[in-house]
C-alpha cells in the first residue's frame, strides 16, 4: 500500500508517451489510407498467382503480411481511355485515376520473387509508412493529445483544491515541515516559568541525547507526550525548545493540515509523517492542535475522513516499538475533547500540563520579552506582573510590543516604565479615544461610577486593593475602568472573598443612584460579572446555604471560555435562579450602605477624577486616609 501511495508524480512527458502509444496502436491495426484513391478488393491467393501466371499482374507491393497488386491497362474489368500514368503506388493517390487495388494475404512463398522476376512485374517491399504516419498522427495524436493535456490541468486544479495535496501531485506527502537536527534555535531559555513541564519534557531531551541508558535499565520511553493547556501559554514554543535542546530533526504539522477534501487523503498524510519520522529517527514528531483530529469518535455520523486520519495516527502510534527513537509531542487546548483511545498508556501516556503563568511565571516571560527591547529608566516588571492576572504568555509577549511600538509612535527610542503601564490598559480595555466627547454630565456620571467600585473595594475586608482608576473612554467601549491587584497572587478564593468580589461590581451602579438618582447603561459589565460570580457560588462551588455541596453546572472546556452546561431539574433551577437574585441584592444593599456611610470621600474622590482623569491606587489611599478634605475644584460639585 505504502509504495503504491508514494508513487511520485507523472510528468508530462508520461503522458506524451502513452498518447503516442495509443497512436501507434490505431495506426498498426488501421489500413493504409494512402490508398483511399483507388477501390480495393480483396481476391485469394490462388487469384493471384493465376493472374500472375496470365502475365496480367502490373505491379506488386508487399506490406506488413499483405501484397497489394494491380492489373495491366488491358487487364481492367473496366478499361477507360486513359493516357500512359506514372503507376508507383506513392503517386496513385491524387492520380485522378480509378484503379483497382487487389489485396490478398502473403503465404510463405520462397519461390514468388523469381517468378515475380520472371514475369517482369514491378515489385517492392514497402516496410515503411512514409507520410502516412503524418496523417495518421494528425488525425489521432492531436486530439488525443489535447485530451490529455485537458484532464492533467483539471487534476491538478482539483489537486490544489484540497488544500496542498494534488491528486496526481501531491499524493505521498505530508505536508509536515521538516526541520533537521541543530537547525531549531529556540531552547528551555526561550520560555520562562512553567518548570514542571520544562522537567517532563527534559526526560525525553536526555532520552533523545542518551538512549542506550534508558534500553539497558529496560525502560521504555513515553512515545507521546501531549501539552495541554490555554491558548497562548507556550505549548507550541515549548515543543520547539525539546527540538532545540535535542538537536534532532523535528517534523511539526498542524492538526487541520490533515483534514482533506478527499476521504482517506488525511490517512495517507499520516502514515507518510511516520514513514519520513522512521526514517530520520532519532526525530521529534509534533502535531500542533491534534484536537482537529483527535476529536471522540461518536456514534452519530462522524466525519468519515477526520475518523480514518485519526485510526491511522492510532495505529502508527502502536506501530513504532518503543525505543525506535521517534517521539511524538502535540499540543491541545481541548483535552477533554480527544478521543480516549489517543490517552491510553503507550501512545500519548505522558500529559504535561501548561498552565497560566502566575505571578513570578508572568515576571520571568516579561523579563525574556522585555531583553529583545531597548528600555530606559527603572522598569519594575513585578508591578506589571501584579496587574496583569490570569494573562497568558502571548498576551505578556504583546502588552511588551505594545509598549516598544508606543515609544516609537511618540518618537522616543526606548521604553519607559509608563508604556508598559498604559499598554496593559490597552490591553485591558483598547486603546484610549481621545477624540470622544463626553458631556460633563455624563462625566460626573462615570467618575461616580467608578469612585464607587473603588471605595466598596477599600471599605471591605477580602477585596483587593484599588491600582488605578481612569476615566478616559477606550476602544472597547468602556468610559472608564478600576483596576484592582493583589500584592500577591491568591490561588483560592473564600465564601467572603467571592462575596466582596459581587458587592464592589455592585458598587458602580449603587453610588449612581446614590448620587444621581438614576440609573444608566454603564453597568452592564459589572451586571453580567456579578452574575456569573453568584450563580457559580451556588451551582459549582457549594457556597450557598440551601443547596449545599451539590454541583449543577458542569465546566464544558476549562481551557477555552468557562462555558458551563447545566445539569438540574427546572424547579432546581428556578430556585437557583431566586438565590442568585438574593444574594445580588444583598450585596447590592450592603455597597449603598457603605457608599452612604462614606459619601463626603466619595464626592471628594469624584472631583479629583473629573479634574485628573486618572488617578493611581496611591493616590486614591492618600485621599481616603486623610483626615481633612483636600480641596476641591469648585465647578465639580455633586448634585
Ligand atoms: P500556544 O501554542 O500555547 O497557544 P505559543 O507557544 O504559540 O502558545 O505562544 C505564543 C507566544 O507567546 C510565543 O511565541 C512567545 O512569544 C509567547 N510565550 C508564551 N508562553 C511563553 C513563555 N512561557 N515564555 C516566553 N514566551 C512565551
Ligand atoms: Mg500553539
Ligand atoms: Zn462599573
Amino acid at each position: 500500500m505504502d509504495e503504491k501511495q508514494a508513487k511520485p508524480r507523472r510528468p508530462l512527458w508520461f503522458w506524451l508517451f502513452v498518447g503516442l502509444g495509443v497512436v501507434v496502436l490505431i495506426f498498426g491495426l488501421g489500413a493504409p489510407r494512402a490508398l483511399s484513391n483507388a477501390s480495393e478488393e480483396e481476391v485469394t491467393y490462388d487469384v493471384f498467382l493465376t493472374a500472375l501466371e496470365e502475365g496480367k499482374v502490373q505491379e506488386v507491393e508487399l506490406k506488413s503480411g499483405t501484397l497489394y497488386y494491380t492489373l495491366k491497362e488491358a487487364a481492367q474489368p473496366a478499361p477507360t481511355a486513359a493516357p500512359q500514368l506514372n503507376f508507383g503506388f506513392r503517386t496513385l493517390a491524387g492520380s485522378g485515376r480509378k484503379t483497382t487495388v487487389y489485396t490478398v494475404t502473403a503465404m510463405d512463398d520462397p519461390d514468388l520473387v523469381n517468378r515475380l522476376h520472371a514475369a517482369g512485374v514491378t515489385f517492392s517491399e514497402n516496410p515503411g509508412t512514409g507520410n502516412m504516419l503524418l496523417l495518421v498522427l494528425i488525425q489521432y495524436a492531436v486530439p488525443i493529445l489535447f485530451y490529455v493535456a485537458i484532464f492533467s490541468f483539471l487534476f491538478r486544479r482539483m489537486g490544489k483544491l484540497g488544500a496542498g495535496g494534488g491528486l496526481m501531485g501531491g499524493l505521498g506527502k505530508s505536508n509536515a515541515r521538516s526541520i533537521e537536527g541543530g537547525e531549531v534555535k529556540t531552547t528551555f531559555a526561550d520560555v520562562a516559568g512553567q518548570d514542571e513541564a520544562k522537567e517532563s519534557l527534559q526526560e525525553i531531551v536526555s532520552y533523545l541525547h542518551n538512549p542506550q541508558e534508558y534500553t539497558e535499565i529496560g525502560a521504555r520511553m513515553p512515545r507521546g507526550a501531549l501539552l495541554i493547556g490555554p491558548p497562548g501559554t507556550g505549548k507550541t514554543l515549548m515543543a520547539r525548545a525539546v527540538a532545540g535542546e535535542a538537536g534532532v530533526p523535528f517534523l511539526s504539522i498542524s492538526g487541520p493540515e490533515f483534514v482533506e477534501l478527499f476521504v482517506g487523503m488525511g490517512a495517507s498524510k499520516v502514515r507518510d509523517l511516520f514513514k519520513e519520522a522512521r526514517e530520520k529517527a532519532p526525530c521529534i514528531v509534533f502535531i500542533d492542535e491534534i484536537d482537529a483530529i483527535g476529536k471522540k469518535r461518536d456514534g452519530f455520523g462522524g466525519n468519515d475522513e477526520r475518523e480514518q486520519t485519526l485510526n491511522q495516527l492510532l495505529s502508527e502510534m502502536d506501530g513504532f516499538e518503543g525505543n525506535s527513537g521517534v517521539v511524538v509531542l502535540a499540543a491541545t487546548n481541548r483535552p477533554e475533547s480527544l478521543d480516549k483511545a489517543l490517552l491510553r498508556p503507550g501512545r500519548f501516556d505522558r500529559r504535561v500540563p501548561v498552565e497560566l503563568p502566575d505571578q513570578g511565571g508572568r515576571e520571568a516571560i516579561l523579563r525574556i520579552h522585555c531583553n529583545r527591547i531597548k528600555t530606559e529608566g527603572e522598569i519594575d516588571l513585578a508591578a506589571i506582573a501584579r496587574i496583569t492576572p490570569g494573562a497568558s504568555g502571548a498576551d505578556l509577549a504583546n502588552v511588551i510590543n505594545e509598549a516598544a511600538l508606543c515609544a516609537v509612535r511618540s518618537g522616543r527610542h526606548a521604553v519607559t516604565q509608563k508604556d508598559l503601564e498604559d499598554s496593559v490598559d490597552v490591553a485591558l480595555a483598547g486603546k484610549q479615544r481621545k477624540s470622544m466627547v463626553i458631556s460633563q454630565r455624563e462625566k460626573e456620571i462615570i467618575a461616580y461610577h467608578e469612585v464607587g467600585h473603588a471605595l466598596v473595594a477599600a471599605k471591605q475586608k477580602g477585596a483587593s486593593p484599588v491600582h488605578k482608576i481612569t476615566i478616559i473612554p477606550r476602544t472597547s467601549g468602556a468610559l472608564g475602568f478600576t483596576m484592582q491587584a493583589d500584592e500577591d497572587e491568591r490561588f483560592l478564593m473564600d465564601k467572603q472573598e467571592a462575596f466582596a468580589k459581587i458587592v464592589t461590581l455592585t458598587g458602580g451602579r449603587a453610588a449612581e443612584e446614590l448620587c444621581f438618582d438614576s440609573v444608566t447603561t454603564g453597568a452592564s459589565n459589572d451586571i453580567e460579572q456579578a452574575t456569573s460570580i453568584a450563580r457559580a457560588m451556588i451551582t459549582r462551588y457549594g457556597m450557598s446555604e440551601s443547596f449545599g455541596m451539590t454541583a449543577f453546572e458542569q465546566m464544558v472546556n476549562p481551557y477555552l471560555g468557562n462555558d458551563t452546561t447545566m445539569n438540574c431539574s427546572q424547579e432546581t433551577a428556578a430556585r437557583i435562579d431566586r438565590e442568585v437574585i438574593a444574594l445580588i441584592d444583598k450585596a447590592y444593599d450592603q455597597a449603598k450602605t457603605i457608599l452612604k456611610d462614606n459619601r463626603s470621600k466619595l464626592d471628594e474622590i469624584a472631583h479629583v477624577l473629573i479634574a485628573r482623569e486618572t488617578i493611581t491606587g496611591q493616590e486614591f489611599m492618600d485621599i481616603l486616609n486623610a483626615p481633612v478634605a483636600l480641596p476641591v475644584s469648585p465647578e465639580a460639585k455633586p448634585e
